[in-house]
């Protein structure tokens, strides 16, 4: 068995070799952020991975990311360290079941969150993040926006619009685990503390927030100079950043239970693994990644 040292040594070497960029979500592993040239939410990641110039991408995330990343950059090759890692949320809508749904609603604009298959972003007319969810829905010129696959964040946006909004029922099984129980008496606890949750909150966690932001819209947030204290509800790996880049600040997950099992699923003895052995790579057909790309693209000269 080796220990972390030797992994992480191994690792940085390889990388080196391979021409080989990390890049981690926010959710990941406290050793695997520590290791990771980036650290980042889904656009933040997507942008990064489309201006590297390293040959090879190892995506420490879930599989969507990595997809978004090789629908940016064909020419790469993009790893994930374990294929297993899936979004249940971004699962919750197939291509299939859009297609459908886009016959019994002809006049809709699609706009798919950024937590979705390459299939089924090549069936939608725009794509957003969480941390652009709302300006995206606004530069649309669209009497009526069926949204896909997370209903709590399109109830988010649509209390943020005045855009009609058809909501795909699809759900982070992570995120609706946090309860406005547990806020209510954090805030108890915590009276000077900020509350910052995640737009894939349930509405009601969402009305006893001070801020509703993204994951990299948290981590900024931390950084502001009347934030000493925060009570975090997202998905409880982001407390290992905002703690690394905010020592003598406060942070308190509103819940241990906050936790995604499929980010949990990239470990160092797999990154290694996946360096040394250069798979699972993950590659979108031409045809969808074409499809695909052009709803990332109108995402990204919409904001
Ligand atoms: S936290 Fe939720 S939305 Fe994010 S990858 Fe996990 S299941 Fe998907």
């Amino acid at each position: 068995m080796q220990g972390d040292s030797e992994l992480i040594d191994k690792i940085l070497s390889l990388k080196k070799e391979r021409n080989a960029v990390i890049l981690a979500h926010n959710y990941q592993l406290g050793e695997i952020q520590d290791i990771a040239d980036f650290v980042g939410d889904s656009l933040e990641l997507s942008q990064n991975a489309a201006k590297t110039e390293a040959e090879v991408i190892v995506f420490c995330g879930v599989h969507f990311m990595a997809e978004t990343a090789s629908i940016l950059c064909p020419d790469k090759i993009v790893l994930l360290p374990d294929i297993h890692a899936g979004c249940p949320m971004a699962d919750m809508v197939t291509a299939e079941g859009l297609r459908e749904r886009k016959k019994e609603l002809p006049g809709a604009t699609v706009v798919c969150y950024i937590n979705s298959s390459a299939e089924v972003k090549a069936e939608s007319d725009i794509c957003c993040t969480s941390a652009n969810a709302v300006k995206v829905i606004e530069s649309l010129d669209a009497k009526e926006i069926l949204f896909v696959p997370d209903q709590y964040l399109g109830h988010y946006i649509s209390t943020r619009t005045d855009k009609k909004m058809i909501l795909w029922p699809g759900f982070c099984a992570t995120h609706i685990r946090i309860q406005p129980q547990y806020i209510t008496d954090l805030r108890r606890e915590y009276p000077q503390a900020k509350v910052a949750v995640h737009p894939e909150c349930r509405p009601d966690v969402i009305a006893l927030a001070d801020e509703v932001l993204s994951t990299g819209g948290i981590c900024r947030y931390a950084r502001r100079e009347d934030v000493t204290q925060m009570i975090v509800g997202t998905e409880i790996g982001i407390i290992h950043r905002l703690r690394k880049e905010n020592p003598g600040k406060r942070f308190i997950p509103v819940s241990e239970q906050a936790v995604c099992p499929r980010m949990k699923l990239i470990t160092l003895e797999n990154v290694l693994w996946s360096l040394q052995e250069m798979t699972p790579e993950i590659k979108v057909p031409e045809e969808i990644r074409l499809k695909a790309k052009a709803a990332v693209d109108r995402m990204l000269k919409a904001v």
